[in-house]
């Protein structure tokens, strides 16, 4: 099997986490012209172009103050982030004027969708700047969950370029968390794939099975519990049952999504009724004229679900969400 195209996993950068413990990176990186900066407030960025967004790597000067963070760096150019604190307006709705010579805000799944219906999807300079927005939303989403000490509850300083925080107090430190979720690709010996639809979802909507990891527990294990408990599937223990095949972050807020190919080994269906309210066997040809029909809507294209379940029917299959 050839490893997944996944979006969100493309990259360009060098992190350069060894620059990090320097504690004028920040200031020094700011004061090079060539310096770039994904400027980001509440989880979005800010944008040129806003019927296809982009975002923007802007030249340090001008920018207002907030949380620098420190992304990485290529042969070109230092790349930051800053996180703008809440616009102070009364009455206001927070969000802050994007900086100038920039179009708005976007989330990262819009800018996504948007590049990937662009001819540039694949230039350099696109998978350059979808790679640090990926690391700035991930690394921004975790300062606002984590202004304290988890022990004392003291507010907690900012360190290591926008990579520790540390309690003043009793010097505890913090890092950047991601919380790793399985999602898998569950095929049965007459190579039928089982999709499950949520019940939060539109009437329709199928994908493949997933959950989050339990503390104590291995990825193998989290697979079979997910599937056991969300469609009554009973996946193999034995060597090949359970396959990685990829992983890519998925910030919203912290999960890494890690894809698995796993074998049932009892195919009898019974969904829990609360999480996930009905699981199907389809073969390849019963998929493809669903989704064609609209009958089933697939998960998106820069998602790892997609990736899965394309990687079993051997090729792209019609519609999306
Ligand atoms: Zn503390």
């Amino acid at each position: 099997m050839h490893p997944l195209e996944l979006p969100f996993s493309r990259t360009r950068h060098d992190r350069a986490a060894h620059r990090r413990a320097d504690p004028d990176l920040i200031g020094t990186s700011l004061a090079v012209p060539t310096t770039r900066v994904l400027v980001l407030h509440r989880g979005r960025l800010a944008v040129v172009d806003p019927q296809a967004p982009h975002a923007a790597l802007m030249p340090p000067a001008g920018l207002p103050d907030g949380l620098w963070l420190h992304l990485g760096e290529d042969d070109d150019a230092t790349y930051l982030g800053l996180v703008l604190p809440d616009a102070s307006a009364p009455g206001g709705s927070g969000e802050p004027a994007p900086p100038a010579g920039t179009d708005g805000w976007a989330g990262l799944r819009e800018i996504t969708r948007a590049q990937a219906a662009a001819l540039d999807a694949d230039d350099d300079r696109t998978v350059l700047v979808h790679g640090l927005a990926v690391e700035a939303v991930a690394l921004a989403g975790w300062h606002t969950t984590h202004p304290l000490c988890a022990v004392c509850g003291t507010p907690t300083q900012v360190g290591q370029a926008g990579w520790e925080r540390r309690c003043p107090v009793d010097d505890r430190r913090t890092y950047p968390r991601t919380d790793p979720a399985v999602i898998m690709a569950v095929v049965d010996d007459a190579d039928r794939l089982l999709l499950g639809h949520a019940a939060r979802w539109p009437e329709g909507r199928y994908s493949t099975l997933a959950g989050f990891v339990e503390a104590g527990e291995s990825l193998e294990d989290t697979v079979r519990r997910e599937v056991a408990e969300e469609s009554g599937v009973v996946v193999g223990t034995g060597p090949g049952d359970v396959v990685y095949r990829g992983s890519q972050a998925w910030p919203f807020p912290a999960s890494l999504m890690l894809g698995f190919r796993a074998r049932a080994v009892g195919t009898a269906v019974t969904t829990d009724d609360e999480e996930v309210t009905d699981a199907r066997w389809f073969t390849r040809d019963e998929l493809h004229a669903a989704a064609a029909s609209g009958e089933v809507g697939l998960p998106g294209r820069h998602s790892i679900a997609r990736s899965l379940i394309e990687e079993w029917f051997g090729g792209e299959l019609p519609g999306a969400w």
